[in-house]
């Protein structure tokens, strides 16, 4: 679905000013935050828990109140105009909510009528929505008969039905195995296709490299980084493995040009080497000093390595 032309399309989707939040609690999730997201973008949150994200979008879709700094969405400040604001989001949130006694077709007229949108136009859009959801054989289901992976396409559906200009997901694959995950990258890739811009938060750096083109990196409060996904990952130059050999290794190992082993015990070589370099190189060099590789393992955890990196902090608590 094609949202309408957006008034000066150069006004960034999200515009965010010297953020800041402390809870009643005292806690200070958000140390002055400051991005902007072009129209258009998908653009990912990344960091471990607690590092802030769901309060950054909890702010921006104006279910957080902020403590000070500034939001705009697509020029719009949502201090002074919140219901403006609002109009041009759809938000995903973390946890399935929608009544699982309701239709997927009904969960998506009755949400559009809450927005305000009359219900013929309602009806159209619910059945463009599934079906761009791949839900629309089951769109007079029970909601609780859908698996785990529709139900979470069919919370996108619903959000689509304003039409928002900005969808804004809250971790949308936490805890869904791949197949769905997959599934659910697919679908948001063809609405960021067809127009609208993406923010997504998550913790798995596999999926912000899968889907998104700009991002910023949170931790503590604090952006350590942001800027597009490939400049990132280029700093992303070094990758490690763990090597079964099969027979005992010999005392010398042999030599690679650009990368480095080491015996981690009789059976195993850790090595790290440039991405670029291809891991058949690195066979063929251990086969001609006849080495054999049974199996092999990753052993860097590349957010991991990429949070040690950015941060010096050790105890990231993050996947990838
Ligand atoms: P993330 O989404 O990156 O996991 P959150 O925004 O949920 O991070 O949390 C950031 C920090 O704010 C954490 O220390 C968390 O405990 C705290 N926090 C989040 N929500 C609340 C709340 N409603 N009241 C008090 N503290 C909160």
């Amino acid at each position: 679905m094609t949202p309408d032309p957006i008034p000066g399309a150069d006004v960034p989707a999200l515009s965010i000013r010297d953020l800041r939040k402390t809870y009643d609690n005292g806690v200070e999730a958000l140390k002055g935050i400051s991005l902007e997201v072009a129209p258009g973008d998908f653009y990912a949150l990344l960091g471990p828990n607690g590092a802030g994200k769901s309060t950054l979008i909890g702010i921006a879709s104006s279910l957080v109140n902020k403590t000070s700094g500034e939001v705009r969405i697509f020029g719009v400040d949502i201090a002074a105009d919140r219901d403006a604001a609002m109009r041009l989001i759809g938000l995903v949130p973390q946890e399935i909510n929608f009544n699982m006694f309701e239709k997927p077709f009904d969960i998506c007229v009755n949400y559009a009528g809450f927005y305000g949108v009359p219900r013929a136009i309602a009806r159209e859009r619910a059945e463009r929505v599934l079906k761009e959801a791949q839900l629309w054989d089951k769109a007079d289901k029970m909601s609780r008969t859908l698996s785990g992976g529709m139900k979470r396409r069919l919370m996108i559906a619903r959000a689509m039905m304003t039409s928002p200009r900005l969808l804004i997901l809250d971790e949308p694959t936490a805890g869904v195995d791949i197949e769905i995950r997959r599934g659910m990258w697919k679908t948001l890739k063809e609405i960021n296709a067809s127009g609208t811009t993406i923010i997504l938060t998550t913790h798995y750096l596999e999926e912000a490299e899968n889907l998104c083109r700009n991002l910023a990196i949170i931790d503590k409060g604090r952006i350590v980084e942001q800027g597009p996904m490939k400049a990132l990952l280029a700093k992303l130059d070094v990758e490690g493995f763990l090597l079964d050999i099969e027979q005992a290794l010999p005392g010398v190992l042999p030599k690679i040009e650009g990368a480095t082993l080491l015996a981690e015990d009789e059976h195993t070589i850790d090595i790290e080497k440039p991405r670029a370099m291809e891991l058949n190189h690195v066979f063929a060099a251990l086969d001609a000093a006849g080495i054999r590789v049974r199996s092999m393992r990753t052993k860097t955890n590349r957010l991991e390595e990429l949070f040690v990196r950015l941060t010096g902090d050790n105890n990231t608590g993050v996947a990838a």
